[in-house]
C-alpha cells in the first residue's frame, strides 16, 4: 500500500438524471434537461436549461479533499478574474451564492433507483458536494488520432500557455495536494517496480527511472506556479474541424510545480494516448513559447520528465490493481512503446529539437524596467531633446524576431504597431539577401544589375499593366515628393487634393501635402473629409455593406441605411466633398495636379469605405485634369489581407504608386511606380538620380520581402488573422463601453475610442501589458493595430485579453 497518495480508486458517485434535474432546480432554480457526461472522479451532467443554456452540474467525489475542492473554486474565479476570455468552466453559484453546494443522500449505489449514491462501492454517505459550471464546447481532443490535423499541437500549446499565464500569482493549499501522477512524488511507487512483468517491462521502466535523483535535483531550482497539471486528450477540447484547441476543462489536478512539468506530462499523456507523435512537438513548444516563454533549464529537463511520467503510470496501475482496482491492460504496452521510442530517438536529439522549436529563452513578458536615466541624457545631447520617444518609460529594443520585440533587459513585447518589418522583425530570409548582397556589392543604379530589374519585373506583374516603370529612392517621402513633382509637370497644374488629416513625409513639399503635420496648409492644397461608418455599428464590415453615415464639409452624420442606399449616399456625399474641394481650389487661381492618397486611410483614422466612396472622387479629379497619386506606404504588399495592393481594394486606378516603409522590411527603400511614358519625361526634363535609390542591396531586401510574402501565404494570414482580430475586438465592442468603432480590415485596424486621453491611457496599459500599438486620427482617440504581417491568432488573443485588463482597471 502506497501511503497518502491521491490516484483513483473507485468510481464517482452513482447519481441519475432524474436526481440531476431535480438539484439544478432546488440547488439553483433552474429548469433543466440532465444528459449523463463522463468522468474520472466527479459525476458529471450536462443541464440544457428551459432558457436555452448550456451547463456542467458536478457531483463531486465524496472521497475528494475540501481543501482540495474549495481550491479548484477559488482557480476558477483566479481564471475568471486574470483570463476572463480564456476558454475554461466557469463556477455558477448556488441560489444562497454558494460556489460548492451540498444534498442529502438517498443511501449508496442508487444508481437506477434515484438519490445518490458511491458507485461501485456501496458505501452509504449522507451527503454530497456539487458545483455547476459552465458548459465549454467543444469534442475531447481524444478523438483525433496522431498526426493532428495541421495547427492542433501549435493550438493546444497556445491554449495551455494562456492558462498558466492566468495562473500566474495563483496560491491555495490544494495545490500541495499529494497526486500520484505528480513525478516529484514518484519515490513513494517506486517499490512497485518489483512487481511488473514481464521483465522486458520491468527493465524499460527501470531505465526510465533511473535519472530520477538528478532530475528532482534539477527540478528544485525551475521556475514553479499553480499549473493544471493534467492536460491531456481527455480535459482538452478541440473545435469541429479538430484543428484548433478550444478549450481546457477539469482542474482536479492542479499542484505548484515547474512549468516544464505542465508541457512534460501533455506530452507524455498525448503520446501514450496516440493523439499526437514526437515529430509533433516543436509545433506544441511553439505554439507554447508564442505565449510563455521557456528558458533553457525548463526544457533540459522535459525529456527526462517525460520518461519517469510515462514509467509512473505504469507503476500506478500496477499498484491500483495490486490494492484491487480493475484497469485497462493497454496502458503497459502503450507505455513501453514510448519509451522505447524515446529512447531510440535519444535526449540529446530530440532536446536540441525542442530547444529550436522554443528559440527563445531567458525572456521575461511585459515587465516594465527603468530605462537608465544616463542613456535617455546621451540621446537628448546627441539628438536634440525634442527628438520623438515613444512612451514616458522609452524602451531600448536591441533585438526583434517575428511580431516580437526584446529589450535591453529581456522583455519581451508583442509589436502590435510597426509595419516596417512587414514580414516579421529580423526575418531570417530577408537578413540573409541584405548579407549575401552587401558582402558582395553595394553600387547604385548608374551602373548595370540584375537585382533592381528583377525587382522591377516582379512588382510590375502584380500591377495593372500601364504601371509598368519604376524609380528607386530611400523613403517613403522622397516617393512622394518624386510623384508629386510628375504630378505637376505632368498636367502643368499647382494644386493638390488630400485627405483631411493626411500625412504623406517630411520634405518640404510633401509636408505641405501633410495636414497631420502641417500647421498652415497652403493655399494650394485642399482636404477631403473622412468617409464615416456611422457610430457605434461595430457589427458592420464595410466591404459587405454597411451602415455608413459620411460627415463632410458640407454634411453632418446621416443616419444609418441599408443596399443601394448606402452606396448612393456614400456617392453623393463624397461627390459634394470633391466639387467643393476643387471649386475652393479654383477660386484661389489652383487647377488639382493630383490627388494624393494614402489608401489606408490610417492618420485621416482608418477607414475602409467602399468603392463607392472613391469613385466619384477620383472623376472629379480626372475631369479637372489632375492625376491620382497611390501613397501605398501604408496599405501595400497586402496588409489589406483582400489585396495586394491597397489601391484596389479602395477601387480606384492611380497613376503614380508610391511605396516605402514596408517594402524593404527595415532596409531603406522607396519606389515610385507609374506609366513609363511619364516617367521617361521626368527623367528628361530633371537627369534624376538617386545615389542610394535602388542600389543592389536594397533590391536584395525588396525580393526577399516578395519571395517571403509568397512563400509564409502572409496575405492570406492577413485576412484570416484580421478578419478574427476585427471580430474579437468587436465582440469585447459589446462588454467595453469606451470602444466606440472597430473598423478597417486586415492587419490594419483602428479602434476609435472615446477620446484622445483614454486613448493615450489605453496605449500606455498595453505597454505595461507587453503589447505595443499607437494612437491616430484628428482626435488622437482611435488605437492603431498594426502588426508586422506573420501575426496570428494567438497574439490577437493576447491584445484582445490586454486590452480588457487595461480598460476594465480602474482609472488613476
Ligand atoms: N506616406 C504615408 C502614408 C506614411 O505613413 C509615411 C510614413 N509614416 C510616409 C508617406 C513617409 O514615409 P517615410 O517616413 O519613409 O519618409
Amino acid at each position: 500500500m502506497v501511503e497518502g497518495l491521491l490516484a483513483l480508486r473507485g468510481q464517482p458517485p452513482a447519481v441519475d438524471t432524474t436526481t440531476a434535474e431535480s438539484v439544478a432546480l432546488d440547488l439553483y432554480g433552474l429548469t433543466a434537461r440532465a444528459t449523463p457526461l463522463e468522468g474520472e472522479r466527479d459525476r458529471n451532467f450536462r443541464l440544457d436549461t428551459s432558457d436555452g443554456r448550456r451547463l456542467v452540474l458536478k457531483f463531486i467525489d465524496p472521497e475528494a479533499d475540501e481543501v482540495v475542492v474549495d481550491g479548484q473554486s477559488a482557480a476558477l474565479a483566479h481564471i475568471a478574474a486574470t483570463a476572463p476570455l480564456l476558454s475554461v468552466p466557469r463556477v455558477v453559484g448556488t441560489r444562497g451564492g454558494e460556489l460548492v453546494g451540498v444534498v442529502p443522500l438517498a443511501g449508496g449505489g442508487a444508481a437506477a433507483g434515484g438519490g445518490v449514491g458511491r458507485g461501485g462501492q456501496g458505501s452509504a454517505a449522507v451527503s454530497c458536494r456539487v458545483r455547476l459550471v459552465s458548459f465549454v464546447p467543444g469534442r475531447l481532443m481524444q478523438e483525433v488520432r496522431s498526426p493532428a490535423p495541421a495547427g492542433l499541437l501549435r493550438s493546444v500549446g497556445t491554449r495551455i500557455a494562456h492558462l498558466d499565464r492566468a495562473l500566474v500569482g495563483f496560491f491555495h493549499p490544494a495545490l500541495a495536494q499529494p497526486i500520484a501522477w505528480d513525478v516529484r512524488r514518484a519515490h513513494a511507487l517506486l517499490p512497485m517496480l518489483a512487481h511488473v512483468q514481464p521483465p522486458k517491462l520491468q527493465r524499460t521502466l527501470r531505465a526510465a527511472l533511473d535519472p530520477l535523483e538528478q532530475l528532482l535535483q534539477r527540478m528544485r531550482g525551475l521556475r514553479s506556479q499553480a499549473i493544471h497539471g493534467d492536460c491531456h486528450g481527455r480535459n482538452l477540447l478541440v473545435n469541429n474541424a479538430g484543428d484548433a484547441c478550444v478549450g481546457i476543462i477539469d482542474l482536479g489536478d492542479m499542484i505548484h510545480a515547474p512549468l516544464a512539468l505542465e508541457i512534460a506530462v501533455t506530452m507524455a499523456e498525448l503520446l501514450t494516448d496516440g493523439n499526437a507523435s514526437l515529430d509533433e512537438f516543436p509545433e506544441l513548444l511553439t505554439g507554447y513559447t508564442s505565449l510563455q516563454p521557456l528558458e533553457r533549464a525548463d526544457v533540459e529537463v522535459l525529456y527526462d520528465l517525460i520518461t519517469a511520467r510515462v514509467a509512473l503510470g505504469v507503476l500506478i496501475q500496477v499498484w491500483r490493481e495490486r490494492d484491487g482496482a480493475q484497469t485497462g491492460s493497454d496502458l503497459a504496452t502503450a507505455s513501453e512503446a514510448v519509451l522505447e521510442e524515446l529512447a531510440s530517438r535519444g535526449k540529446e536529439d530530440l532536446t536540441q529539437q525542442w530547444l529550436d522549436a522554443t528559440g527563445i529563452q531567458s525572456v521575461r513578458m511585459g515587465r516594465r524596467r527603468v530605462v537608465p536615466a544616463d542613456l535617455v541624457r546621451r540621446r537628448h545631447n546627441a539628438l536634440g531633446a525634442n527628438a520623438e520617444l515613444s512612451y514616458d518609460q522609452p524602451l531600448h529594443l536591441v533585438r526583434g524576431e517575428g511580431v516580437w520585440v526584446f529589450t535591453s533587459d529581456a522583455e519581451r513585447l508583442l509589436d502590435v504597431y510597426n509595419n516596417v518589418p512587414h514580414v516579421g522583425h529580423a526575418h531570417p530570409a530577408v537578413v540573409a539577401a541584405i548579407a549575401n548582397q552587401a558582402k558582395r556589392i553595394a553600387s547604385n543604379t548608374r551602373y548595370l544589375d540584375t537585382r533592381i530589374i528583377e525587382y522591377v519585373e516582379r512588382l510590375t506583374e502584380t500591377l495593372p499593366p500601364d504601371l509598368d516603370a519604376c524609380l528607386f529612392v530611400n523613403s517613403g517621402s522622397e516617393a512622394n515628393d518624386i510623384a508629386w513633382r510628375m504630378a505637376k509637370s505632368h498636367t502643368g497644374h499647382e494644386g493638390a487634393l488630400v485627405m483631411t488629416f493626411a500625412y504623406h513625409g517630411i520634405t518640404d513639399a510633401v509636408t505641405a501635402l501633410s495636414p497631420a503635420i502641417c500647421a498652415r496648409v497652403p493655399p494650394y492644397v485642399e482636404q477631403i473629409a473622412a468617409p464615416k461608418m456611422a457610430p457605434n455599428d461595430n457589427a458592420a464590415a464595410s466591404t459587405t455593406g454597411a451602415a455608413i453615415a459620411a460627415t463632410s464639409t458640407t454634411s453632418t452624420a446621416t443616419a444609418p441605411l441599408a443596399g443601394a442606399d448606402i452606396a448612393n449616399v456614400i456617392a453623393a456625399t463624397a461627390e459634394a466633398d470633391v466639387t467643393n474641394a476643387i471649386a475652393r481650389l479654383n477660386s484661389r487661381g489652383f487647377q488639382p495636379a493630383a490627388l494624393m492618397i494614402d489608401s489606408a486611410l490610417t492618420s485621416t483614422g482608418i477607414y475602409d469605405p467602399p468603392p463607392a466612396w472613391i469613385a466619384p472622387i477620383a472623376a472629379a479629379v480626372r475631369k479637372a485634369g489632375g492625376l491620382i497619386i497611390g501613397d501605398e506606404v501604408q496599405f501595400g504588399l497586402g496588409r489589406s489581407g483582400s489585396h495586394f495592393w491597397g489601391f484596389t481594394r479602395r477601387g480606384y486606378h492611380p497613376d503614380i504608386v508610391t511605396l516605402g516603409k514596408p517594402v524593404g522590411n527595415g532596409y531603406p527603400l522607396g519606389v515610385v511606380i507609374t506609366r513609363r511614358a511619364l516617367l521617361e519625361k521626368f527623367q528628361r526634363d530633371t537627369g534624376f538620380f538617386s545615389t542610394f535609390g535602388g542600389n543592389p542591396v536594397a533590391a536584395a531586401a525588396g525580393l526577399a520581402v516578395l519571395d517571403v510574402l509568397d512563400k509564409e501565404r502572409l496575405v492570406e494570414n492577413a485576412r484570416t488573422t484580421g478578419d478574427y482580430f476585427a471580430r474579437r475586438l468587436k465582440e469585447l465592442a459589446q462588454t467595453q463601453p469606451a470602444i466606440r468603432e472597430v473598423r478597417g480590415c486586415g492587419l490594419m485596424i483602428g479602434v476609435e475610442l472615446t477620446d484622445r486621453a483614454t486613448t493615450k491611457y489605453v496605449v500606455n496599459g498595453l505597454r505595461e501589458r507587453g503589447v505595443l500599438t499607437g494612437s491616430e486620427g484628428p482626435l488622437g482617440n482611435v488605437l492603431k493595430l498594426r502588426p508586422p504581417m506573420p501575426f496570428r491568432m494567438e497574439h490577437v488573443e493576447i491584445v484582445v485579453e490586454a486590452l480588457n485588463a487595461t480598460l476594465s482597471a480602474s482609472r488613476p
